[in-house]
């Protein structure tokens, strides 16, 4: 059903509501991703300007989303199109290789620390499918670990447990299949821990050791909460997993933007796989397993057949390998420090904006990443992460709000800084916020919109 703007405030997305009928008579649900914002009804874009999206009503948005984090250099950035441009007359698919997956790869190889091999596919649920396949194939065992509220796309044992557990009357945690039907016997294999529990994961993994193959960690997971993990569980989950032969899959399709070398180097995690996506493709499609060349042998050596036979009609094709490449050399140490430096401040003047107006309302993240939550202290959890109803509408309220001041920001997941935001375009962001909570008192932590 077609929910109409609410408060009667919003002309300006009409175009946008026309555009939704439209969809609604030809997709389930009016769109083609569930991860659409619909509240209160999409907003079309007609273009992307650096740091800016244009709708079709010619609003101007500063994109915190930039496409859920993938857009490390915001909208048509110059050097990327002109590469593509040039690239498209000479053919956009082949069967057979090109230099160019070797030219990104190369660069990957050489800033990643755990990664001396890698395979390109299309899309971060893909490398994930992969990379679990992959510990599989090398360990023998079938069972996973994960952590509650994780998002790893949609693979079904990857799916399993993103939204937490049910627990059996004997104590065991089953994990909630991502849809009804899904074959029970994947929950069997999918255990899920909580994440920057130290103690219960050394026992998790010490009792199932012989049936698990991997253990599948996000080092910043944005859904269940975008929280840092802690050096002690990092160290820990590395020593257990170590003890009993279970590899570590670091998914980094999001958190591969924190930092020149990733996020697993940033805080001292040194997994077997790792999984990316998102800015390693400059804006197009694109995934990526890679690890030691010990593990990533699966895939192939030089004289057996793989172990995981791993292909993909548009896998390594040239656009995404040229767009990657150019963005992530553009994307060098100077640069991830100046959205560091940038992510820090924002983060801080919201958190101080909250504080000053006694608001329920708290921010995590790190680096060029952020999510605010509507809840007077920043989670520590993914049960904590998790919005009852009156926060979500809080939250929502604000996004609202923030629309109209000029500022798209996502309600449930990281939003994100993209290299041609000014400071100028975040202290916006910083002043829409105070300019909210001037106007709507949320003085009392029950406080509804
Ligand atoms: N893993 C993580 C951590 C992600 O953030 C995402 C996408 N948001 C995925 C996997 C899936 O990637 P894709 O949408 O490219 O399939």
């Amino acid at each position: 059903m077609l929910t109409e703007p609410a408060d009667g405030e919003e002309p300006a997305f009409s175009q946008s509501i026309n555009l939704f009928r439209r969809g609604q008579t030809v997709f389930p649900g009016g769109v083609t991703r569930a991860t659409v914002d619909k509240d209160p009804n999409p907003i079309y874009m007609s273009r992307g300007e650096g740091a800016y999206l244009v709708d079709v009503d010619e609003a101007r948005l500063l994109d915190l989303n930039n496409n859920f984090t993938t857009l490390l250099h915001g909208h048509g950035y110059e050097p990327i199109l002109e590469a593509v441009s040039s690239l498209l007359s000479t053919g956009t698919c082949f069967s057979n290789p090109t230099k160019h997956e070797i030219a990104l790869a190369e660069l990957l190889t050489s800033r990643i620390p755990s990664v001396e091999r890698i395979r390109f596919v299309n899309t971060g649920t893909e490398a994930v499918m992969f990379a679990i396949k992959a510990a599989r194939a090398f360990t023998g065992r079938s069972a996973i670990a994960r952590f509650a509220g994780a998002y790893h796309g949609a693979y079904d044992w990857a799916e399993a447990g993103q939204n937490g557990f049910e627990a059996a009357p004997d104590g065991r945690r089953i994990a909630r299949l991502g849809y009804q039907g899904a074959p029970s016997a994947v929950a069997n294999d999918v255990l899920v821990l909580d994440f920057n529990d130290a103690d219960a994961l050394e026992e998790a993994l010490t009792v199932n050791a012989e049936r698990l193959a991997a253990v599948l960690i996000d080092p910043m997971p944005s859904r269940a909460g975008l929280i840092e993990p802690a050096r002690e569980f990092i160290d820990r989950l590395m020593t257990v997993a170590d003890r009993h032969g279970i590899l570590v899959i670091a998914d980094e399709v999001l958190n591969l933007r924190q930092s020149f070398s990733g996020a697993s180097a940033r805080y001292g995690l040194t997994p077997d796989l790792l999984v990316a996506g998102k800015i390693i493709g400059g804006g197009f499609p694109i995934g990526a397993v890679g690890g030691s060349a010990k593990v990533m042998a699966v895939f192939g050596g030089d004289t057996r057949s793989p172990m995981v036979s791993q292909g993909g009609t548009f896998s390594a094709n040239p656009v995404s390998m040229v767009a990657g490449r150019i963005a992530m050399e553009a994307a060098t140490p100077a640069v991830f420090d100046r959205l560091e430096q940038q992510g820090v401040r924002l983060r801080a003047q919201l958190t101080a904006t909250a504080r000053k107006h006694n608001a329920p309302f708290s921010v995590t993240g790190a680096a060029s990443l952020l999510r605010l939550h509507p809840k007077s202290e920043p989670p520590r959890s993914f049960a904590a992460a998790v919005q009852r109803p009156d926060e979500l509408a809080r939250m929502r309220f604000l996004c609202r709000f923030l629309r109209r001041e000029g500022v798209l920001l996502p309600h449930d997941a990281a939003a994100c800084l993209s290299t041609p935001m000014t400071d100028m375009d975040l202290d916006h962001v910083a002043d829409a916020f105070d300019k909210f909570l001037t106007q709507h008192s949320f003085a009392s932590q029950e406080a509804q919109p």
